[in-house]
C-alpha cells in the first residue's frame, strides 16, 4: 500500500500527517490524490466516514501558487458546520506549510469580518452557496482565477435545495475549472450536473468500510 509521500504529498504535510496517526490513505484517498494531481475531474462517490476531506484538500494543497495572491482553490459545502470543519482542516495540515492561506465564507457570519478578510491574499475559499452567492454578486470576491473546484456532499446540497444556487456559482464565476464532486449517494440529479459540468471525469466509487 502507497503512504501519503508515494502519493506525490510533499514531506511537510506527511510528517503532520502522520503526527496525527494517519500513515496509511483511505482507499477513496488512494484513488483520488494522483487523479487530483494529474489534472484529472473527479467523480468519488462513497460512504461518510471514508476520508473524503483530505482526498481532496491534500492534492489542492499540493497545487496552490503561494506566490499568487489569487483564490485558487473553491470548495462548495452545504453547511456552515461543514465549512468550518473543512477550513479546521486544512489549516492543521498545513502547520509545518508557509504561505497557503484559508477562508471560510458562510452565511450567519458577520460580513465586514468577511469582506475584511477577502480583502486579503485568500489562496482557498470554503463556502456554503448563499453567502457565497451574495458575495458574487457584490462583487466583493473573484473566483475567475479558481483553478480547482469541489462539491462536497453534493447529495446533501442536493436535499437542502442548493443545486440553483452551485449552477449559478458555476456559471456565473468560475471559469471551467478542474472540478471534483464528491458524494455517498449519486441522485440522478447530481449525475446530471457532473454530465453538464465535468470533462472526462474520472469515477472513483469506494464501497470502503470507515476508517
Ligand atoms: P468523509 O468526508 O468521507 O465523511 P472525513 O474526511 O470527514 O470523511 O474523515 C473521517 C475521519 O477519518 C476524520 O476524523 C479523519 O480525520 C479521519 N481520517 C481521514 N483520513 C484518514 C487516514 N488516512 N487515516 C486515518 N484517519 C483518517
Ligand atoms: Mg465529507
Amino acid at each position: 500500500m502507497p503512504d501519503f509521500l508515494q502519493l506525490g504529498i510533499r514531506k511537510e504535510i506527511n510528517y503532520t500527517l502522520k503526527s496525527l496517526g494517519m500513515v496509511t490513505p483511505t482507499p477513496i484517498q488512494e484513488r483520488t490524490i494522483p487523479a487530483v494531481l494529474e489534472g484529472k475531474d473527479v467523480i468519488a462517490k462513497a460512504q461518510t466516514g471514508t476520508g473524503k476531506t483530505l482526498a481532496f484538500v491534500l492534492p489542492i494543497l499540493e497545487k496552490i501558487d503561494v506566490q499568487s495572491s489569487d483564490v485558487q482553490a473553491l470548495i462548495l459545502t452545504p453547511t456552515r458546520e461543514l465549512a468550518q470543519q473543512i477550513s479546521k482542516e486544512i489549516k492543521r495540515m498545513i502547520e509545518n506549510v508557509e504561505g497557503i492561506n484559508v477562508l471560510a465564507v458562510y452565511g450567519g457570519q458577520d460580513v465586514e469580518h468577511q469582506l475584511k478578510k477577502l480583502r486579503g491574499a485568500q489562496h482557498i475559499v470554503v463556502a456554503t452557496p448563499g453567502r457565497l452567492l451574495d458575495h458574487i454578486r457584490r462583487g466583493t470576491i473573484d473566483l475567475l482565477s479558481v483553478k480547482m473546484f469541489v462539491i462536497d456532499e453534493a447529495d446533501q446540497m442536493l436535499l437542502m435545495g442548493f443545486l440553483p444556487e452551485v449552477n449559478k456559482i458555476i456559471d456565473e464565476a468560475l471559469s471551467s475549472p478542474q472540478t471534483m464532486l464528491f458524494s455517498a449517494t449519486m441522485p440522478h440529479e447530481i449525475t446530471t450536473l457532473a454530465q453538464k459540468y465535468l470533462v472526462e471525469p474520472e469515477i472513483i466509487e469506494v464501497k470502503a468500510k470507515k476508517v
